[in-house]
């Protein structure tokens, strides 16, 4: 990377609002392979069709105008933003140009030296999404109207970030506060996040900007971190040979991993702005705004500083519990059931993590509710049943929905307890190892583990290792 300039980068980002209907007519909103089911004469265009306000966009949109510190305007209104394309059926889209619905807010990240930083957030306004162009093979194209008209919000970020990591943290902290606030399912992978970036150079110190490039068609954070560090290689040699970045829009080649010039910048696109006549304008008021952001959830940087004071929980099992709402509030629910934050962590982070991984499941779907988990961590502390019985009880939870004690008691996994049972168990492995017992008698006591695991094994895990443990020590004294 070079040193010798400055990144400057701004991120614009379109996120799908999770609403059940579109944002000016009762079509849902909801993905379907069927290409154009879920369309009517207002999202289609038709001359006549009156569009009407969506109020549940309007308060997811203000919702993640809150959740990202904005001033929420109380009076905005939509504005035809007009531009001609196939996926555009009106001729316009329906978009909040001249006042946006939130503005001057910001978002904390850390920089690359870890410390905290704060992004300015321009604007988050509310808007319609176009179609969709499918291309066909032999050179047709046909267009799915099944998006038109879908809610969207496009935050717009200050040309505040300085580095390709830098934005990859401010595109988690956004998914993840917006994911929290339930203001949308952000899967990049489908489209409901999408990300432009705006990147330019410009030598250390200078106060100007230089010419920027917008990249497009980024399909995961990943990727948008890619494109920057290319671009900005680019950018750099072009420089340093003495000449001039052309202003251009370009893409980002997944399989190529280079930017691709689209077209040139010359003079930004006139949409000839104008408010829509058909809308009626946003009004809200203070106490509407003071609701809502008096609904805003705890999110997660703040949860994760709660659950280290309150719950003594080390920073990377707070940070990995709280990373997603879902999975914060599956642990809190545990913990009300079972109170030891520790213990149950490290079950969450591991095995049931592995297991929701495995099946795709989100931790509300999970066969393993709060009260199995619950009661399987108590039957360890019972003493009913060891650690390494615990893992495949829970493993046939998720494969079979039965509860766990069902599984404990049914196949006969219950810890041997029975000093008498074991006894016998511990006499047969001492005389089936006779150079083992010898080498712990002459003081390598490494050899003890070794008879214990034969005694486990003996019981196919079942027995209690820390009675076995002490009934083998006692017999080779
Ligand atoms: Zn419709």
């Amino acid at each position: 990377m070079v040193m010798e300039y400055e990144v400057v980068i701004g991120l614009e980002v379109h996120v799908e609002l999770m609403t059940k209907s579109k944002l000016f007519c009762a079509c849902p909103n909801r993905f379907t392979t069927e290409a154009n089911s879920h369309t009517c004469e207002v999202c289609l265009g038709f001359p006549g069709a009156l569009p009407l306000l969506n109020r549940e966009a309007v308060q997811k949109a203000l919702t993640a105008s809150l959740a990202l510190n904005c001033e929420i305007a109380l009076h905005s209104y939509f504005d035809r933003k007009n531009y001609f394309y196939p996926d555009i059926p009106k001729g316009y889209q329906i978009s909040q140009y001249f006042i946006p619905l939130g503005s001057s807010g910001f978002l904390e990240i850390e920089d690359d030296s870890g410390a905290p930083k704060k992004i300015r957030i321009g604007r988050v306004h509310l808007e319609e999404d176009a179609g969709k162009l499918v291309h066909g093979g032999a050179g047709d194209s046909a267009v799915d109207y099944n998006r038109a008209g879908v809610p969207l919000i496009e935050i717009v970020s200050e040309p505040d970030l300085r580095s390709p990591g830098e934005s990859r943290r401010y595109l988690e902290q956004l998914k993840s506060i917006l994911q929290y606030a339930e203001v949308s399912d952000c899967k990049m992978e489908e489209g409901s996040l999408r990300c432009d970036a705006n990147v330019s150079l410009r030598p250390k110190g200078s106060t100007v900007f230089g010419n920027k490039v917008e990249l497009k068609n980024m399909n995961s954070f990943k990727a948008v971190e890619k494109a920057l560090e290319y671009e900005i290689e680019r950018q750099a040699q072009i420089l340093r040979r003495g000449e001039t970045v052309i202003p251009q829009t370009r893409r980002w080649d997944e399989d190529k991993q280079v930017t691709i010039a689209m077209r040139d910048k010359y003079q930004a696109t006139d949409y000839r702005c104008f408010p829509d006549p058909e809308l009626a304008p946003i009004e809200l008021t203070a106490g509407e705004v003071e609701a809502a952001r008096r609904a805003l959830p705890e999110f997660p940087a703040q949860r994760k500083s709660r659950y280290m004071a309150e719950y003594g929980l080390p920073a990377y099992d707070a940070g990995v519990l709280t990373a997603t709402r879902g999975m914060a509030e599956y642990f809190e629910a545990c913990l009300k059931l079972y109170d030891d934050p520790k213990s149950l962590s490290n079950w969450i982070m591991g095995d049931f993590s592995a297991h929701l991984n495995a099946a795709g499941l989100e931790p509300q779907e999970a066969p393993l509710t709060p009260a199995y988990m619950a009661a399987l961590l108590q039957m360890i502390d019972k003493q009913l049943i060891s650690g390494k019985i615990a893992k495949e009880v829970m493993a046939k939870v998720f494969a079979t929905g039965k509860s766990p004690r069902e599984i404990v008691e049914g196949e006969g996994l219950l810890q041997i307890t029975d000093q008498s049972e074991l006894e016998k168990l511990v006499d047969e492995v001492i005389a089936a190892n006779p150079d083992s017992v010898q080498s712990y008698r002459s003081g390598k006591t490494k050899a003890l583990g070794f008879l214990v695991g034969q005694v486990m094994q003996a019981t196919k895990g079942k027995a209690n290792p820390q009675l076995v443990n002490k009934l083998l020590a006692e017999k080779l004294k």
